[in-house]
């Protein structure tokens, strides 16, 4: 069967490969409501499985230690019973790091996955998983276009001030060395929103997006370009996240290693994986958990909010420096669409800039809903909720039909 982007019954599967999990959503390419979607999960662990969610009804496969070519299989055999494998016409990919040499989404081709190879040394633990999910669907969907998606890619607009680290210059030339940012798909998705539901000039706006969610990152996007932003050379710099310490002194990281023998992995490890909300509150790295203790008076689940709102408003504050209006400030993730305490306390920072909370509808405002959450309008506090997962299903049919209408081949 000759099937193509522009076929109306064409469907885009999206793939998200971390390390032990695979996330993935199908979409037909006129509807951004995913047909399906669902998560493997412990995968090469004796208790793997695979879950889709369908209209509603969730459903689970045992994969009996399988790992991400396994899961694979099981997610192709279940579009297979549903009749849908035939229509699947492209397939899109999240990758974590692009380096320097990404700064668009790409069709996948040989010499593209040795280049999001070379990028492996920079994100050791993303890209290997990334490439072992598209490699996987290279062999079970041979003849389908494939494309991935970056999420550094969106921040290779920075000017060379925002992203050069005051290191000696040696080590940026010999091992690219620098800030790169991630989260890109979400921030270029949610600056796409906000310039339509603010109507704003395409060429003359501002906007600083406060994406949080277990990661977090903001960014400052200047008439649609990403112009600076929290995240660093890994997702470790910047604003405090769920587990994830953000910005420190090196020095205080040199003084525990000295006091403690932590060594470097280990320091690795207790800035990733034991820091943020749960290093602060010793309870929980979940906000939701956090905001009913603080309710009832954990002082540490309190004081974790009150650091996190704290460096976000600083960081916001940092980064509308970078632009030229400041037209919005835009809440999304799963914190930032949610919680209507972490917005209150973070805008309540926000005067100096002329941000004035609504508190009725910032209480209102939840569940996947977009809007204003300041009574100022220039410049206004507003929620849009992201989508990372359609916006890699829409550069995959761009270039899917780039396919198309030129009759090129990648494979
Ligand atoms: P990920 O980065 O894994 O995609 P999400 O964007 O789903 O994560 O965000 C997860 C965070 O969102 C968790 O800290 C969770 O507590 C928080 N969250 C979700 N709903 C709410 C809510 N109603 N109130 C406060 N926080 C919420």
């Amino acid at each position: 069967m000759d099937l193509s982007i522009a076929t109306p019954h064409a469907l885009i599967l999206v793939i998200n490969c971390g390390s032990s999990s695979l996330k993935f959503a199908l979409y037909s390419a006129a509807r951004r409501e995913p047909l399906l979607v669902g998560l493997a999960e412990r995968l090469g662990a004796p208790e793997s499985s695979i879950r889709f969610d369908l209209d509603g009804a969730r459903s689970l496969v045992k994969l009996e230690g399988a790992a991400h070519a396994g899961a694979l299989a099981a997610l192709l055999e279940q579009l297979q019973k549903l009749g849908w494998l035939k229509n699947v016409c492209a397939v899109g990919h999240r990758v974590v790091h692009g380096g320097e040499h990404f700064t668009a989404s790409a069709l996948i081709t040989p010499a593209i996955i040795n280049d999001i190879e070379a990028c492996c040394p920079l994100a050791p633990l993303h890209n290997p998983a990334n490439l072992l999910g598209i490699r996987a669907m290279l062999e079970g969907m041979p003849n389908i276009p494939q494309v991935a998606v970056f999420d550094t890619a969106f921040h290779q607009t920075m000017p060379v001030a925002a992203y050069l680290y005051a290191l000696p210059r040696r080590y940026q030339r010999e091992l690219g060395v620098r800030r790169y940012g991630f989260h890109g798909t979400s921030h270029r998705y949610v600056a796409g929103e906000a310039e339509r539901f603010l109507e704003l000039d395409p060429a003359d706006h501002g906007l600083v997006i406060a994406h949080l969610g277990n990661g977090c990152s903001a960014t400052a996007v200047k008439n649609g370009a990403s112009v600076d932003t929290t995240m660093g050379l890994t997702p470790l710099e910047g604003l405090v996240m769920g587990t994830r310490s953000g910005d420190v002194d090196f020095g205080a990281l040199c003084y525990i290693a000295q006091h403690t023998g932590l060594d470097l992995a280990g320091l690795d490890s207790m800035l990733n994986k034991e820091s943020g909300l749960l290093g602060l509150s010793e309870l929980s790295n979940d906000c939701r958990t956090l905001e009913a203790a603080a309710a009832e008076g954990h002082q540490g689940a309190a004081e974790a909010i009150a650091v996190f709102t704290h460096r976000l408003a600083r960081h916001i504050g940092g980064l509308a420096m970078s632009l030229s209006r400041l037209d919005a400030v835009v809440f999304t993730g799963g914190i930032g669409e949610n919680s209507s305490l972490i917005r209150k306390l973070t805008i309540a920072r926000l005067g100096v800039l002329g941000i004035d909370l609504d508190p009725v509808a910032n209480d209102q405002m939840k569940g996947g809903k977009s809007g204003f959450v300041s009574r100022s309008r220039q410049p206004a506090a507003i929620v849009i909720p992201t989508d990372e997962e359609w916006m890699i299903a829409c550069d995959t049919i761009a270039l899917a039909e780039i396919i198309t209408t030129t009759g090129l081949s990648t494979l």
